[in-house]
């Protein structure tokens, strides 16, 4: 008996197999689907399929007959559940829920609101149940976690009408690497989560910052969208609204456009023209001004969200960064966590490594500094079976 985590893109399927006591058996993806003769579907790393894939169904027909053929699983049948990630849970979806038809309506109205992601979530649930019936489906937000903020923390200062009729308010996404950052930070502080109050960083291609109180988190930097707050990749964060305005009028631009240079032509790449923080933190080693500049930007964003969250939070025991940067690159975490010894005790010391956890604090330093992997399937397929009770 396994648990399959789906994500589904509007191209692509990407998928995480777990045992029932959630160690990863496999993992891999099937992508390019539509794309004429470049699809491919990959297991652990082997392309077990090159040519077309007509659409999500004929998609995950195939992985489930590679999965099969390849031993992972014997029939259909072996899989007892799918998790599934639905990027907008609204407020209606605090927690992971058994899909039924109602479920699936819901996340239907919720489409508005995510209007790339939520249709493309839809169709791998409905592809999956038709692919696995016999299977529980769950799904599982990246808006939950952030569903504990208060009104005053996701109410944006605009009429409230846009509220009540339109649903204006700040959502949060990334929760469930949020959520997976907090418990692992408990375990390793050794204490119990809603004792806790802390920072977490997810710095990826998309990146966003949550304070989180005894557990809970309340406030996030992603707001309605995933275009709010920190620099990002190709995002541009927090900018004044009346830019848009500008490029309207001034600019000649359309909406459209508008939409694509903040949401893939700005952030890093906007401002030195690379996205990827390797390359970006090599071209500043070698003095190339423009990546000098973006680096600065996108820590002192960072520093500013968190003097910002320390004050919501009044005490901070740990600040800890995960996604791709976080994770790998000490340059960024050190650069984040610098001189702020008066202002909130923070006091870099050696780095040390236990068990993928890296902590680099100071044995005098207040707040406990760490680095630690996310794993967003897993934390997937551990709620996942909280819920049904396994
Ligand atoms: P996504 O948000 O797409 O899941 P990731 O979490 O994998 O992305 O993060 C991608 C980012 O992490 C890229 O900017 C990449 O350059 C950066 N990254 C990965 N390894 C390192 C490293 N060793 N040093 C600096 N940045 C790194």
């Amino acid at each position: 008996m396994s648990i399959l985590v789906l994500n589904c893109g509007s191209s692509s399927i990407k998928f995480k197999l777990f045992t029932q006591t959630c160690e990863v058996l496999h993992s891999g993806l099937i992508e390019r689907i539509f794309e004429k003769e470049l699809g491919r579907g990959v297991i652990d790393g082997v392309c077990f399929f090159e040519g077309e894939i007509a659409n999500h169904h004929v998609g995950m027909e195939k992985l489930f007959e590679q999965l099969r053929r390849c031993g992972a699983i014997t029939s259909y049948d072996d899989i007892t559940l799918v998790a599934h990630r639905v990027v907008h849970g609204g407020e209606r979806f605090t927690a992971p829920i058994l899909i039924n038809e109602t479920v699936i309506e819901a996340i239907e109205r919720l489409v508005p609101l995510a209007p790339l992601h939520n249709p493309a979530n839809l169709e791998g649930i409905k592809v999956a149940q038709a692919v696995v019936p016999n299977a529980s489906h769950i799904a599982i937000f990246d808006t939950a976690f952030h569903q504990t903020m208060p009104k005053h923390a996701y109410r944006y200062a605009i009429p409230k009408e846009f509220y009540t009729n339109n649903a204006i308010r700040r959502y949060g996404f990334h929760g469930t690497s949020h959520r997976y950052i907090a418990e692992k930070t408990a375990d390793y502080l050794n204490r119990p989560l809603e004792t806790l109050n802390f920072i977490t960083l997810h710095l990826g291609n998309g990146d966003s910052i949550c304070a989180i109180r005894n557990g809970k988190s309340i406030d996030t930097s992603m707001g309605f969208t995933p275009l709010e707050g920190l620099m990002m990749g190709t995002r541009s964060g927090d900018i004044d609204p009346a830019i848009v305005f500008y490029m309207e009028h001034i600019c000649g631009m359309d909406i459209k456009s508008i939409d694509h240079t903040l949401n893939h032509k700005s952030g890093l790449k906007g401002v030195c023209g690379d996205n990827d923080m390797r390359l970006i933190l090599e071209r500043a080693e070698d003095g190339d001004d423009d990546a000098i500049l973006a680096v600065e930007m996108f820590v002192y964003r960072i520093r500013k969200y968190i003097g910002a969250y320390a004050v919501s939070l009044g005490s901070v025991d740990a600040i800890v960064f995960t996604g791709g940067i976080g994770e790998h690159s000490q340059n960024i975490r050190f650069r984040v966590c610098e001189g702020l010894e008066d202002v909130l005790g923070v006091i870099i010391g050696e780095s040390r490594e236990n068990e993928g956890v890296i902590a680099f604090e100071a044995p005098q330093s207040r707040i406990a500094l760490l680095a630690i992997p996310t794993d967003e399937e897993y934390q997937m397929a551990k709620e996942s079976t909280v819920l049904l009770s396994i």
